[in-house]
């Protein structure tokens, strides 16, 4: 029997902002525990919440993005359950008006097709406290710090087939929530986490099986590990005659498997009612248009104009778009610099590969565009070969991001060796230096130019103009 999987996933994303949903309270993160705790926070009778309008509209910006229709009356609901890290006894969220309905993401799995995942809603909520298991030997400890911050919920349709599909879903939404600044998207924090429903059907049947909810993951590859383990699980279930219940799973980091936590609850034991303490949020149509005019230019607009635009490949262009501030440094050196194949090959591999090393995100890059705009324009110019840029005048600026990348290249005596008598000089060495090879190359093994080339490089320092070295090998080698 064939199977197929079918997910939907739920996404809480912890909005940046610098105090919490409904008080004053800071949302700093690692503060010492249970210090960002008013009696708000708390729950104590008494308190009244108050809205923190720039969550809302952080949380319009993703709406935005994402093409929802924006909910133009928000009411809140309270969510009622009992566990040690709410201290409310409630949870204050959104239940049947949520701020942001429909909508979709474009997903580029590995390996598979591209596709557009529907998303059910985006509702506004608040967070938990943190239970800690590892601080004592004996009890759990709680931290309130948390309780309080405000959340989004992202909630896919079921249309995710793949662990590699969920994947890629939730590669897009923290790409997303970085450029819209609204979120680090750090999973292993806990500011992006993602809880995966998953069941699965024999091929071709339309009804969907029974879910389980699985939790826990704290990496991007862990959804998918935990989704891939899942179906194996499920599918091993039923081969052997048993029912899948509906249940939430925890997964496992060390062995990659998922373990029973609860029988799922639903929404009726919760005792959904409004939330009395809190008027309606209006988001009216202008209001969600001065939001939307905030909104910096997102990911699938930049990838249409570089591949257009600046004629890059798709490949280069995704990987240029894959954080914002690297697509906006390409493009600010492109003001600049009309090379634009150069600029990508720049920003993709040696930025890159000095970020990596560095361990520094693009956004700490030292090299204004002006200078590596300059370093381009020197090549094109035939000034510096393109082995000193990377080798010698790269890292210096890096050393020294305030020089001007001109005047590194005169006080560090970088140009190319136009010099056709010292050329001359170093070729006449070389052939001398190589007799048998000279010997073999007039056989006709002429492939062995390039090892003359290479020679007459590495002895002038990497300087001697090619197209130069070239002529004089060429003429050298007839002659002799
Ligand atoms: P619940 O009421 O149990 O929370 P929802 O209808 O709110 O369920 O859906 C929660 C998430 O589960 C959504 O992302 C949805 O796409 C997904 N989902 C619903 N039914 C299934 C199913 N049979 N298999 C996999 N995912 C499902
Ligand atoms: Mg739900």
């Amino acid at each position: 029997m064939e199977f197929e999987a079918v997910i939907g996933l739920e996404i809480h994303i912890q909005l940046q902002t610098r105090s919490k949903a409904f008080s004053s309270d800071s949302t700093e993160y690692g503060a010492m525990p249970n210090t960002q705790v008013s009696p708000i926070s708390l729950g104590h009778p008494g308190t009244l919440p108050k809205h923190n309008i720039q969550a809302i509209e952080k949380a319009v910006k993703m709406g935005l993005a994402l093409d929802c229709s924006i909910t133009e009356v928000n009411r809140y609901a309270r969510k009622n359950y009992f566990y040690a890290d709410l201290p409310k006894g409630y949870q204050i969220t959104q239940f049947d008006t949520p701020l942001c309905v429909g909508g979709h993401v474009p997903i580029k799995p590995k390996d598979g097709e591209p596709k557009q995942v529907r998303l059910i809603r985006i509702h506004m909520e608040e967070d938990t406290g943190k239970s800690m298991h590892d601080q004592d030997l004996y009890d759990t400890l709680v931290d309130y710090n948390r309780a309080g911050t405000p959340l989004i919920e992202v909630v896919s349709e079921p249309d995710i087939r793949t662990g590699e599909e969920a994947y890629a879903f939730v590669t897009e939404i923290r790409r997303l929530v970085r450029y819209l600044d609204i979120c680090d998207g750090n999973m292993e924090e806990g500011s992006l986490r993602c809880d995966a429903n998953i069941s699965i059907r024999p091929k071709g049947q339309k009804e969907f099986g029974t879910k389980v909810e699985v939790k826990n993951m704290n990496s991007i590859s862990n959804v998918k590990r935990a989704i891939d383990f899942e179906i194996e699980r499920q599918k091993e279930c039923i081969l052997s005659g048993q029912a899948i219940i509906q249940e939430t799973r925890g997964f496992n980091g060390l062995n990659g498997s998922t373990f029973s936590m609860r029988k799922k609850e639903s929404n009726n034991d919760y005792r959904y009612f409004p939330e009395p303490d809190l008027p309606p949020v209006l988001m009216t149509q202008s209001e969600v248009e001065r939001i939307r005019q905030e909104m910096p230019e997102l990911p699938g607009a930049l990838f249409k104009r570089f591949t257009n635009d600046y004629g890059l490949s798709e490949y280069d262009a995704s990987v240029l778009i894959d954080d914002k501030h690297s697509a906006f440094y390409f493009e600010a050196v492109c003001r600049q610099q009309n090379n634009y194949k150069a600029v990508a090959n720049w920003v993709t591999v040696p930025v890159r590969g000095y970020l990596n090393e560095q361990a520094l995100g693009m956004e700490d890059f030292p090299l204004p565009a002006e200078s590596l705009a300059e370093l381009i324009a020197l090549v094109d110019e035939g000034i510096i070969s393109h082995s000193i840029a990377s080798q010698k005048l790269f890292p210096a600026l890096l050393k020294n991001p305030k020089a001007s990348a001109r005047g590194l290249v005169e006080s560090l005596n970088l140009a190319t060796n136009t010099d056709s008598s010292e050329i001359e000089g170093i070729v006449k060495d070389v052939l001398a230096q190589f007799p048998d090879k000279v010997q073999a190359y007039q056989s006709g093994k002429t492939g062995l130019m390039g090892l003359f080339v290479g020679e007459v490089m590495k002895r002038s320092g990497g300087k001697a103009d090619p197209k130069i070295t070239n002529q004089l090998l060429q003429k050298a080698l007839q002659s002799l």
